[in-house]
């Protein structure tokens, strides 16, 4: 794996693209940029051939512990790694620990465990059970074990020093594990960066990571509702000066339009893609603008025009933003960013979700249908919402590397923030 930085704006936002990517090292992925969100392999709501309809997927599929550990002897006994048992292609699988989407109830880690929640409930992680889960899987990456229990601001330093310390004592014996391993040959490993919101400790993390032979970072503890947009800043800035240039760094637990901005402008490559399915969910539909581009007629056809909300559906969905307040709730909690199509005012909208939008969904059904199917609990709603809400997250992500390649980032915030002025 190689990252290759095509600009570098202002010291610390990056443009590339990661290249020799997979055990063939026939993959490449654009960064800044996102992976695919599943569940055991598939994006929620979609059949694998209803997914490839859609156009500009990452190449990289993301599954986690938390969903694949309660099937470990299933893949053992079948062999040929879990790519092949969920039946998907022409991918590359990145496999996480947790999955950003899911609570994780924290107080279970120990000096030599860690846990991860499935649906059968908690399963206790050693290294070694945590390795024979990677060679039965067979990723092309995976994230190193780690005690990521430290994201609540009300943990101690003595905490957040132990937490750093177990993480790296982690990395240490994966890695040695890993070297001693004929089937994860090839495979890349991610060393995780912890440190809470202390940064010293997080600068320690980092460095000390830094010096072990991985092939990226993960930047774990700093998830929506752990803490607030400026102090993240502050924290992954402090983390990203002490990474080495030529690796990818990945940010868990972050994927609001606004805070991504933020994220990509010190420094970080790649996110995760749960936000788009938890909009799913609350039956909404995502309706930014981000169109950067200043000729309207090109602008028409690459990218969405913007929706206006009325000013009562506004406000509403702002509050979570503006109130200061973070909690975990607002992981699940409507933001600005999307419309409620369960609300009475769409019963009779026959525009499409977001005018201008060329996905199947867009093409092909009004807001009212979309209501109706909300309101009367028919499958089919999931299925359209999230073919709209993949389409246009992958679309903001187009439109970020567009802005960081145009040094337009400021544009990209303002549209995003639906901010007028210039
Ligand atoms: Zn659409």
């Amino acid at each position: 794996m190689k990252l290759e930085l095509a600009r570098v704006v202002r010291g610390t936002g990056r443009l590339g693209v990661l290249r020799g990517l997979g055990r063939t090292a026939q993959h490449s992925l654009e960064v800044p940029g996102c992976l695919l969100y599943t569940h055991l392999g598939a994006v929620p709501h979609l059949t694998q051939d209803t997914l490839h309809t859609l156009s500009s997927l990452p190449s990289v599929t993301q599954v986690t512990l938390s969903n694949i550990a309660e099937h470990q002897e299933v893949l053992e006994e079948f062999k040929d790694g879990f790519r092949k048992f969920a039946g998907l292609h022409d991918t590359l699988l990145y496999c996480s620990l947790h999955d950003s989407a899911a609570p994780c109830p924290t107080g279970y880690t120990t000096n030599k465990t860690v846990s991860v929640w499935g649906s059968g409930g908690r399963i206790e992680l050693t290294v070694a059970k945590f390795m024979a889960l990677q060679k039965a899987v067979q990723p092309d990456w995976y994230q190193s074990m780690a005690d990521g229990e430290t994201w609540q601001n009300n943990t101690s330093r003595k905490r957040v020093r132990k937490s750093v310390d177990r993480t790296l004592a982690h990395l240490d014996e994966c890695l040695l594990a890993h070297q001693n391993s004929q089937e994860l040959e090839g495979v890349e490993v991610f060393g995780v960066v912890e440190g809470g919101d202390i940064p010293e400790e997080r600068v320690r993390s980092a460095r000390e990571t830094a010096k072990r032979p991985v092939a990226g970072f993960c930047l774990d503890g700093l998830q929506t509702g752990s803490m607030d947009q400026a102090l993240r800043t502050q924290l992954i800035a402090a983390v990203t000066k002490e990474l080495p240039e030529e690796k990818p760094r990945l940010l868990q637990g972050v994927g609001r339009p606004d805070e991504v901005l933020a994220c990509v402008e010190v420094g970080v490559d790649l996110f995760e893609s749960f936000f788009p399915f938890q909009v799913t969910e609350r039956g909404c539909a995502l309706c930014f603008s981000f169109n950067i581009s200043l000729d309207p007629e090109r602008a028409g056809r690459a990218l969405p025009a913007v929706l206006e909300l009325n000013e009562d559906e506004r406000d509403t969905a702002g509050e979570t933003q503006h109130n200061g307040d973070v909690s975990l709730d607002d992981q699940t909690r409507m933001t600005s960013f999307e419309m409620n199509l369960k609300d009475k005012r769409y019963h009779d909208d026959f525009r499409p979700l977001v005018e201008g939008c060329g996905c199947y969904c867009c093409k092909n059904h009004q807001r009212a249908y979309l209501h109706h199917l909300l309101v009367t609990n028919e499958l089919l709603a999931g299925v359209l919402l999230t073919i709209h809400n993949t389409a246009h997250y992958q679309g903001f992500f187009s439109a970020l590397r567009e802005a960081v390649a145009g040094d337009k980032l400021d544009i990209l915030r303002r549209r995003v923030l639906r901010e007028r002025k210039e």
